[in-house]
Parts: structure tokens; sequence; C-alpha cells
């Protein structure tokens, strides 16, 4: 997975030429991070654990109180094994959050929950959300954005610091209710007079006369001239999450419920000064098949301003029912990289891209004695696409092969990579969009580790383009790490090669074995 090594070599350069990186979107004129205490850091950042490319591994925090003002400031710190990107935002519910993720990292097992006085803070959780870190800090109210500021910050080898996020939270200012004071001109804020109301929504289903596809309209009036945007979350569960900016929802409207074909359930948010409307879906939505639209009011017709979403049913994943054996099974294999992309690139220069396909060429001979039949996604070194293909299209021709021919299973093959030469062992990826799929990589793992004796890095779930957009269970391998040097020579040896790709089929037949067990 080349993609994942140039992110973090981005992110190092970034890093080493910005210095300090403001995360949150607006930055405070809040204390600059000099005044605070400095915070001993006696232990860097430990070797990566076993099984995570990048550990958050440690947590501070200390409080400060501003000898002038007398305000309390509370610094987190978290040490990291690699340099990240952080987002952070404010939620609004019950209990007021600033939820931090920090991306392509996973929380370290000495990162245990953190509970407060409440003043700053009420609590920090440290979850794995997927393949980053969510920090969830419970706050006794509401931030604005100036109370706080998520930074990150390079290793300094000589002060023995790794790289680090940190995170500042203000005190929140006393309430604003001083009484009698002359505050006529406070009440009418801008925040007020800002707010417009989303005053109503009303739905409907559409069949389409001619190809049949049923879709949803969801129509939101909304007393001005708003902005919407929205984007598209698969973790943990396929959402869709719409911001239409400067409004709050009328006391009107209420969350809806469906029966999951198309949407399972719309909720109505508060979040900060607009409105979150989140869909809960039954799958991956693709971009063509939802839109959003903003409509001007009209007079004549008596319609306000609107926000309309429309989104299409998918075409729902057939439901799949296993025999055991490997006899007549229709198995893709899909050799990462080919023809322009080498893939990682090994100390010694051999190719990801080559050790990709010579396993796959060996899985599928093994394959095909034992019955099955076998569908390479490429049979030599090329592009699968083309070889000007984006990247995206590059990945979506590979699982339109198997897509279009209705595989049972498909297996991406790669070779990891890592900055740190040390770093080795096998791993598998997945994304559990049938029941079928961490079953098929956890199978997989289990007889690699069997058949090649790497550092066993498990099955991990995530998110990339080839397991999630096939629809079958579909699993990606990294045999072993290329950019570890005696790895990559096992890498290069036919020996290994015939090792792991005996693995991958006995853990393919292993699959089945057990997939039959849940008809
Ligand atoms: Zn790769």
């Amino acid at each position: 997975m080349r993609k994942i090594v140039l992110c973090f070599v981005l992110a190092m350069f970034m890093l080493s030429w910005s210095g300090v990186q403001a995360a949150t979107t607006s930055v405070s004129g809040a204390k600059p991070a000099a005044d605070l205490p400095r915070i001993a850091s006696a232990q860097t950042a430990g070797e990566p654990s076993a099984g995570r490319l990048a550990e958050l591994s440690q947590v501070r925090w200390a409080n400060h109180i501003d000898a002038a003002t007398g305000i309390t400031t509370m610094r987190l710190v978290m040490d990291v094994s690699s340099p990240v990107t952080a987002s952070s935002t404010v939620v609004d519910g019950s209990t007021p959050r600033l939820v931090l993720t920090i991306k392509g990292m996973l929380p370290g097992k000495s990162v245990t929950d953190l509970t407060f006085d409440g003043k700053v803070a009420k609590k920090v959780a440290f979850d794995a959300s997927g393949q980053d870190t969510k920090v969830v800090i419970d706050l006794p109210q509401l931030l604005e954005d100036t109370d706080y500021k998520v930074s990150t910050l390079p290793s300094d080898a000589e002060a023995q610091r790794p790289f680090r996020v940190v995170v500042d939270i203000k005190q929140p200012a006393p309430p604003k209710t001083a009484p009698a004071v002359p505050a006529l001109k406070k009440t009418g804020t801008k925040s007020n007079s800002r707010t417009i109301e989303l005053s109503q929504v009303r739905w409907a289903n559409h069949k389409d006369a001619v190809t049949g596809t049923n879709s949803l309209r969801l129509v939101m009036d909304v007393s001005a001239p708003v902005k919407a945007s929205s984007v598209i979350v698969s973790t943990p569960t396929p959402r869709l999450v719409l911001t239409v900016k400067g409004t709050t929802p009328g006391k009107a409207v209420k969350n809806l419920t469906f029966d999951g074909k198309i949407v399972e359930k719309i909720a109505f948010d508060v979040s900060g000064q607009d409105t979150e409307v989140v869909f809960d879906l039954p799958h991956m939505l693709e971009d063509a098949d939802y839109k959003v639209s903003t409509l001007p009011s009209d007079a004549k017709a008596k319609r306000p301003f609107r926000v309309v979403v429309d989104i299409k049913q998918p075409e729902p994943l057939p439901d799949f029912s296993f025999t055991p054996g490997l006899k007549n099974k229709l198995i893709v294999l899909d050799p990462g990289h080919g023809g322009s992309d080498p893939g990682a690139v090994g100390p010694s220069q051999y190719y990801e891209k080559t050790a990709t396909l010579a396993v796959a060429q060996n899985v599928k001979q093994l394959l095909e004695k034992a019955g099955a039949k076998v569908i390479m996604t490429r049979q030599d070194d090329r592009d699968v696409y083309g070889s000007n293909a984006t990247d995206v299209d590059e990945l979506k021709a590979r699982t339109t092969v198997a897509n279009n021919r209705k595989a049972d299973v498909f297996v991406s093959i790669h070779a990891n990579s890592f900055t740190d030469r040390a770093v080795g062992g096998t791993s598998t990826y997945y994304y559990q969009k049938t029941l079928y799929d961490s079953m098929l990589a956890r199978s997989l793992q289990t007889s690699m580790i069997e058949a090649g004796g790497l550092q066993d890095r498990r099955a991990n779930p995530a998110n990339f383009y080839v397991i999630k957009r096939t629809r079958m269970p579909a699993a990606l391998v990294e045999l072993a790490f290329i950019s570890n040097p005696q790895e990559e020579k096992l890498l290069r040896s036919p020996e290994f090669q015939q090792k792991m790709s005996q693995g991958i089929v006995r853990g393919l037949e292993r699959f089945f074995e057990q997939a039959a067990k849940l008809n």
C-alpha cells in the first residue's frame, strides 16, 4: 500500500517546514503555547506496538492558571509514534463534547480514559474508530472555537520528545447572566439575528417509471437562503451528514425513522451555529447516488427557501451462501499495483508489483488445481485501467472485474512498507460490508502466519477502496514489509512466495469451511 507511506512522508515534510500546525479551523487569540508550563517528557514514544503501524503511545496532562486573569487552561499532550493529522469538532448534546480525530493511528494499550474535576473537562475517552483514534472530551459546557486549540508538534530528538498532538482548553467563562447590567446591547447579538430556522421537513418516495429505481426526497423549509454541505461517512456505520449552515431546527422538526431500504433514520441536531442532518444508511452510497440542492423561494407558489436531498436506493448486495471446499468457486485475485505503478520499493529496489504478481500467479495455479475458477485483475506487469488513469479509476477497474463477474470472493495482494525499516510482519485488511468480510480476512491471516511465520499484525478493519467497493466478501493481504531488508529478501525468494501462496489457498479453504456453517 504505497499511498499510506506517501501520506506519512508528506506529513513529515509538512511538520518539518511549518513547526507547529494548528489543526482547528479557527486559531484562537488564546494563550500562546509558551505561556504554559513545560511538561516533563521523560518518556519518549515507544516502538510501534505489535500489529499497528502507528500508535498513540502515551497521554499526559497539566493545568495552568494564568496569574493575571486567573483563568485555568488544561493541556493534554498525546505522544504519537509518527507524524499525524488531527481534526476536531465541538459537539453539542446532553453532554457537550470536543471530539478530536487523530488519523491513521490507534490508541496504545497503556492509554486509559481520564477523569477530571469538571472545571475544564469532565472526562477524556480514547476510542479506536476504524483506522483512527477518537479522543472524546466531555465538557462542563459548550466551548467557543476560541476556547480551545489543537496542534501537532514535530519530534525533537535533542529534547527526546516524540511527535505530539496537543490540545489546550480554556476554562469556560462564567455564564453571561449578569443581571441588571446594561445588557441590552448584548441581547441582540449576531448569533440571534444570524439564526435561520429550519422550520419544516417533508419527504416522499419516488419510483422512476423507466428504470424502476426508488429514491427518497427530503425537503427542508428554511426561513432564508442558506448554504448546505454534505459528506459521506463510512465508519462506524454508513451515514450521510448534511450541514445546513447558520440554521437551527425548529420545534416542529422531529427525527424520522424509515424502513431502511434507502435510509434508516434521519436525525436533526444542533451543531454550533448549524443544523446537522444525519442520515443513517443501510449501505455506503456512491457520490452519484445522492444529490443535495438548495431552492429559492417562490412567492407565486407560496414556497419558502428549501434544502432538498435526493437519495437513490442502492442495489442491495446479494445474499451469500457458501458451500465448503474450493471446487467451482470463482475467486478474483488482484495483484496490487503494476505497469506504471511499482507500488512500494524495497531497500534493494525490489518492487511490490513484482512480488504481488508472483504470489498471485502461484495462488492461481494452486486454486485451479483444487478445482476453483480464478480471474486475475492483471496477468502481467501492467496497469489495469491504463497508465494515465487516476488512482480511483485504476482501483475501480479492479473492483469492476470482480463485480461484473459476480465472484465469490476477492483477494487483493500487496506488500507493506514503512519508514522504519525494522518494522515487519503480515497483516490483512477487510471492510465489513457483508457478513463474511472479517471471517475471510481472519482465515487468510491465520493461514498466512502458519505458512510464512512472520510477525502477526492481525486482520484489521480498513477503508481501502478495493475491499469496500467490491460487492462480495473481500480482503487485502499485506504479505510482508518490503521496506524491511530481511522481508524484502523473503518477498523476492520463490520459496517464501510459494509458502505465502499456500497460506492464502489454505486460508480460502478455511474461509469456505467456516462460511458454510453460517448457512
Ligand atoms: Zn500496495
